[in-house]
Parts: structure tokens; C-alpha cells; sequence
């Protein structure tokens, strides 16, 4: 039975890092740049005005205040879009409204709330031919300089990081429809189990519904990977061999149930038979009994790595959790494959029978600047709704027997119900 840490290195050692794909920006939400992004152009691309108001020569309004009105002539209109043929002039200002690109001889802004254009209005319907300056403006007063936010042949985004919705805007503002992104992997998603009935079938006595089917597809989901759902196989190692020969296309196998101690486990023994078993059985619990392995593939050309998960609706979960979402955001070119994890005081018990490490369902909540960890229900490992109710997994250590109420305990974040990329 090897550690935690030896089965995470084991299997991370294995998975790689997949090819690029070339791709719309809006598909590659949650995926990793694999080319750096220089900027072919300024962003923005003139100066503009930051606000509706006039573009005036700051050198006009020199001393101007509410009771001294600098009056200027009113030359032109210019709104976002278009650009200005007129020139300001000593003496005169251009009406402009936000994102206008500012009209040659204007080195300012005055926002419409520092004119008495208000008052104007209120006493002539007609244009305006001339307007009061109510502020001195220094010199680049509401001006966005060309290149301010992006300069022409910078740097903008570096292969390796992660698309989110604000680099999916910038590589937008650059004019960048398509990009190189680390593919995102299939996952083949296989339940096992004479017991299961798929949810659209009438349930029949001694049958369950499969849920891990659906709870794996959803957390390959949440990674950004692409689940291939292989249905439900039954307990006969040739129709389990078909089913596993459907998913070896895919990029990883992950399968549920049939890998404990029963006369019925055989989906280790498949993978001994069709490819090599790594490791089976991790020092923790839930989650015991994990197989990790590959296939063999196009006549041995090729290896498909394999989790095989307790069926445990609990188990297979944690599992997942804790060994296929780090393998597959690694295969997706992640960095950072581990969620966080904070100290908490807990609120209730655990006990630690068997020396393995205990993950424990837990509601995490922050109180006055510290963390608490309280049980989300029931622990057995087939009580899947307590899982549902968590936010988080209390970690108790292999060599504490008991975590007492006030104690403290590292727990890991999982995320849930939080945006998730
Ligand atoms: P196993 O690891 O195959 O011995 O399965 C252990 C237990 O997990 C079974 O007795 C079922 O109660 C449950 N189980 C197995 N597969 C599933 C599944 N796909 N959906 C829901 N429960 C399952
Ligand atoms: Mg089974």
C-alpha cells in the first residue's frame, strides 16, 4: 500500500502534456496559451477622450473657475468612431464624447459637468456656438494615450497561462480570433457493476442507478477536460474488455468499481491482462482500493493511462479528486494542480482507526478571520449526499488516531458552486 504523495508522483510522472490546437478564442475559456501573443497594433489605437465633454488647448483655459468662465467658440462635433477633420485652434473647442480620438490641436478634456453647458441649453434650444469653461486643465487632462493599455509590438500575453475571461478580452482587443491552446484531453468514463441501472431505465429489484458515471463525467467536466461516457459494464470480463477497448482512443480511462477484493472486481485483472498495473491500493480513506495503470493500445503503439476508482460513490469522487483532476490539468498544460488548503479548527470529531489518511466531508466556513471545519453528514463512503453539502475535505494524518473537537486540521478547498476554470 503506498502513500498518497507516491501515487500522485507515480501517476503525474506518467501523464504528459498534450499538443497544441489551434482555436476560436471563445472555445479556449479555461485552457493554456501555447504561443506567446505579441501585439501587432497600439491599444487603444489614437489618443481618446476619457469623458463627454470638450477637447479644448489646455493653455485656453488658463485661470478659468465657476465665477471666470473661460468662453471658448464650439467649432464641431466628435463622437466614439469617427474621427475629426477640424483642427482646435487657439479660441476654440470641439464638442467630444468618451472613446472619441482626440481632434488634432487638443491637448484636453473638460468633462461636460466643468462647462455651463447645462445653463446654455436650458436658455436656447438652438447649437451651441460657444461654450464657458469652468476649470483650468493641466495639460493631458482625460486623454487615454494611444498604447496605454497595450504598445504595438509588446509582449501582451506569454505561452503558459491560463485563458480567463480577461485574457479572452485582450487577445479580443488585439483582433486575435483564433489561438494556440494545450488540447484539452478526452476522458473515456466507464461504470462497472452487475447492481447498476442507467438513470433511464426503470430501477428493478436489487438494482441502483449508476450515479458515478455522472459524477465523473461532471468533475472531468469542471477540469475543462471532454468526458466520452462508456456506459455501465457488467461483471464478465468480455464485456468489460469491449467496453475498456471503446475508450482506448481517449486520452486517459477512468473506471468505477471492480478493482476490490470480490469475486466480482475484475477490472484490475483486465488491466494486468491488457496493459500494466502501477499501483493498486493507496494508504487512504476513502478511496483504498485505486488502481493506476495503462492499456495497451493500436497493437502496443500506444498506452492509455487508467484510474480505477473504488465504486463507492464517495470513493470514486475523492479519488478523482485527489489523483485525476492534477493528472488532467497537467495534461492540459496547468501549473498549479493542487487546491488550496488551509488550516481550520474543527467542529466535532474524526477518528482514525487503521492508520490510513482520512478525508473527511466537511463544511468550511470563515468566522472573524478564521476557519472552521464542521461534518457535512454522515461518513460512509456510500453517502453520497454528505459530499453534496461539503465545500471541503478535512485531512487527517495517517498517525493521528482522533481529531477532537477544536482541533486543528489542514482542509482542501474543493470549489464547488465557485466558478471553476
Ligand atoms: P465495487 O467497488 O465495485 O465493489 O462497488 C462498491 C459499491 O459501490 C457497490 O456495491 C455499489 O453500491 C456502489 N457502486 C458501484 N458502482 C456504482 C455506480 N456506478 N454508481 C453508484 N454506485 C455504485
Ligand atoms: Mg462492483
Amino acid at each position: 500500500m503506498i502513500s498518497v504523495e507516491q501515487a500522485l508522483e507515480e501517476i503525474l510522472g506518467y501523464v504528459k502534456v498534450l499538443e497544441p490546437e489551434e482555436k476560436p478564442i471563445l472555445e479556449c475559456l479555461g485552457q493554456v496559451l501555447a504561443e506567446d501573443i505579441h501585439s501587432s497594433i497600439d491599444v487603444p489605437p489614437l489618443d481618446n477622450s476619457a469623458m463627454d465633454g470638450y477637447a479644448v488647448r489646455a493653455a485656453d483655459t488658463q485661470g478659468a473657475n465657476t465665477s471666470a468662465p473661460r468662453i471658448l467658440r464650439v467649432i464641431g462635433e466628435v463622437a466614439a468612431g469617427s474621427i475629426s477633420e477640424q483642427e482646435v485652434s487657439p479660441g476654440t473647442a470641439i464638442r467630444i464624447m468618451t472613446g472619441a480620438p482626440l481632434p488634432p490641436g487638443a491637448d484636453g478634456v473638460v468633462r461636460f459637468e466643468d462647462s455651463d453647458e447645462v445653463s446654455r441649453r436650458a436658455a436656447s434650444s438652438a447649437p451651441l456656438s460657444q461654450i464657458g469653461i469652468c476649470c483650468q486643465v493641466p495639460p493631458g487632462l482625460n486623454i487615454r494615450r494611444a498604447g496605454e493599455d497595450i504598445a504595438k509590438g509588446g509582449l501582451v500575453l506569454s505561452r503558459g497561462i491560463l485563458l480567463r475571461p480577461p485574457e479572452i478580452g485582450v487577445l479580443a482587443s488585439l483582433g486575435r480570433g483564433v489561438v494556440s491552446v494545450t488540447r484539452r484531453p478526452v476522458v473515456a468514463v466507464l461504470a462497472t457493476g452487475d447492481e447498476l441501472v442507467d438513470i433511464h431505465e426503470p430501477l428493478a429489484p436489487g438494482k441502483i442507478y449508476n450515479s458515478n458515471t455522472y459524477t465523473l463525467a461532471a468533475q472531468v467536466m469542471a477540469c475543462g477536460a471532454i468526458p466520452k461516457v462508456l456506459g455501465i459494464a457488467p461483471d464478465k470480463v468480455e464485456a468489460l474488455k469491449d467496453r475498456i477497448h471503446r475508450g482506448l482512443e481517449s486520452d486517459l480511462l477512468v473506471t468505477s468499481g471492480g478493482v476490490s477484493l470480490g469475486d466480482y472486481d475484475m477490472v484490475k485483472d483486465v488491466l494486468a491482462e491488457e496493459g500494466e498495473i502501477a499501483f493498486w491500493t493507496v494508504r487512504m480513506k476513502p478511496g483504498k482500493p485505486l488502481a493506476f495503470g495503462a492499456f495497451r493500445a493500436d497493437g502496443g503503439a500506444r498506452r492509455v493511462p487508467h484510474l480505477g476508482f473504488p465504486g463507492n460513490p464517495v470513493s470514486s469522487m475523492t479519488t478523482f479528486e485527489l489523483f485525476a483532476r492534477p493528472a488532467i490539468l497537467k495534461m492540459m498544460g496547468r501549473k498549479d494542480l493542487s487546491r488550496s488548503t488551509v488550516p481550520a479548527i474543527m467542529e466535532g470529531q474524526i477518528e482514525n482507526r487503521d492508520g490510513r489518511r482520512v478525508f473527511s466531508r466537511v463544511v468550511l466556513s470563515k468566522r472573524h478571520g478564521q476557519y472552521f471545519a464542521r461534518l457535512a453528514g454522515p461518513q460512509g463512503s456510500g453517502v453520497l449526499t454528505s459530499m453534496a453539502r461539503a465545500n471541503a475535505l478535512a485531512i487527517v494524518p495517517e498517525d493521528v488516531a482522533q481529531v477532537r473537537e477544536g482541533d486543528e486540521v489542514q482542509v482542501m478547498m474543493l470549489g464547488w458552486g465557485q466558478e471553476e476554470i
